[in-house]
């Protein structure tokens, strides 16, 4: 078989992991891997709101993911043509160039929901920052304002939208608040952190004893739960609720979801109402030879339950691993292997040193928390970046 050039286009979580599945599973054909994407860096996404509290380390150089013999391009993808088997991108400089390519597997991901008015979406590093610097000058004219209901406005933070990205936001910031908040003189007790949840109950997915112990550590740690409300926006130092209500805040943080890559619809290839790819079920766009797509980009269905992925990390990796396996089968004509969607488990942070961990075990919950919790946390972390 002649030489396959095989180009991942998206180097995020599900794109990192497929190169690696490629590179493991293709014995019987040689190929060239490509990787394009427009970063410098791979972003470990998952750890945004760790830049909101002032951690630098957001980035892995490519160089430390990708396996040896692996290219990279930096660019923008912004069509394919799979009739010529070709895809346009543009460079940093905006130039455009064109690649050729047999496989190509598109995991260019998602973006964060845009949102009104003046508080921050957790959508990039530089908007985790900018968090970072509202909240810390905040605290510092806490120090100097006179009037208690200022002061208090100033100390309050509301973070919007309750999934596990908002939660493990929610209990990184209070952490971050009121350590700062004593380290400047003022009283870490007066320092609220709000999580304001459109739905009744947090983790919807999960078991009542899940929510429980979720619950008590929000207690314990003071984070004050706004559930059943919907915020509209930011405004004048107000949180404006959709019932009318009004919370004085100092500035809010919104994990309010994710929608796939809008460059999606400009590729020319079909694409469901949500915006996601079209795939069967082993991850081929419909009607487009030797394209494959993964990732929170891509609509993917288990055949065997009807049940349509999540964007999650988690989801976009066990996909990327079995992607690596239908490719090598594909290319030398062999029955590959169909999705299968995974497990459902839990786990989340509640701040430096804490976590939830939950799964079943024979049919039973199992819950860990704390420091072991926390551990596997950060096990989690560091796997879905290939960090050591
Ligand atoms: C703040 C936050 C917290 C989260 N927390 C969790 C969590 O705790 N657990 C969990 O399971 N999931 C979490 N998620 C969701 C998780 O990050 C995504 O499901 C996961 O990143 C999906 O991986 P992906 O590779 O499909 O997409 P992405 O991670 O979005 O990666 C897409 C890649 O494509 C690149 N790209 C974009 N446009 C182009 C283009 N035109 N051409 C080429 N490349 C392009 C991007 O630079 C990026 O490298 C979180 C998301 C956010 C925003």
């Amino acid at each position: 078989m002649t030489r396959q050039t095989i180009v991942v286009v998206g180097g995020g979580h599900a794109g990192i992991h497929a190169v690696k599945a490629i590179q493991k599973r293709l014995k019987k054909v040689p190929f060239r891997l490509v990787l394009l994407d427009p970063q410098p860096a791979h972003v470990r996404k998952v750890l945004l709101f760790k830049a909101a509290v002032g951690e630098s380390e957001l980035t892995v150089p490519w160089s430390d993911i990708l396996p040896l013999g692996t290219e990279f391009i930096r660019g923008a993808i912004h069509s394919v043509n799979p009739s010529m088997k070709c895809l346009e991108y543009r460079d940093q400089y905006g130039t455009s160039h064109l690649l050729d390519y047999d496989v190509l597997v598109l995991a260019i991901g998602s973006v964060v929901r845009n949102i009104d008015g003046d508080g921050f979406a957790l959508s990039n590093i530089e908007n985790a920052r900018q968090i970072h610097g509202v909240i810390e000058g905040n605290i510092q004219r806490a120090t100097t304002v006179l009037e208690s209901h200022e002061k208090r406005r100033l100390l309050t933070l509301a973070v919007v939208g309750g999934g596990i990205s908002g939660i493990e936001t929610a209990f990184e910031l209070n952490q971050f608040m009121r350590t700062m908040a004593k380290t400047v003189g003022v009283d870490p007790e007066e320092v609220q952190v709000q999580l304001v949840h459109s739905r009744q109950n947090l983790l919807p997915d999960g078991t009542e004893k899940l929510r429980q112990k979720l619950l008590e550590k929000m207690n314990r740690n003071q984070i004050v739960l706004r559930n059943d409300k919907i915020a509209l926006k930011q405004e004048g130092g107000m949180l404006l609720l959709s019932n009318g209500e009004k919370i004085p805040i100092g500035t809010s943080v919104w994990t309010v979801g994710l929608q796939p890559n809008p460059v999606v619809q400009s590729l020319g290839l079909p694409f469901e109402s949500d915006g996601r790819l079209k795939t069967d079920p082993s991850y081929r766009i419909i009607d487009s030879e030797g394209i494959y797509s993964i990732g929170d980009c891509a609509n993917i269905v288990d055949p065997s339950n009807g049940k349509t992925d999540g964007m999650t990390c988690k989801e976009a990796i066990s996909q990327a691993n079995r992607l690596g396996k239908i490719i090598a089968l594909d290319l030398i004509g062999y029955p590959a292997p169909k999705h299968q969607s995974i497990r459902k488990t839990f786990c989340f942070s509640l701040g430096t040193g804490d976590a939830l961990v939950s799964a079943k075990v024979f049919g039973v919950e199992m819950i860990i928390e704390n420091k072991i919790a926390w551990i596997i946390r950060k096990i989690t972390w560091n796997l879905a970046s290939f960090v050591n």
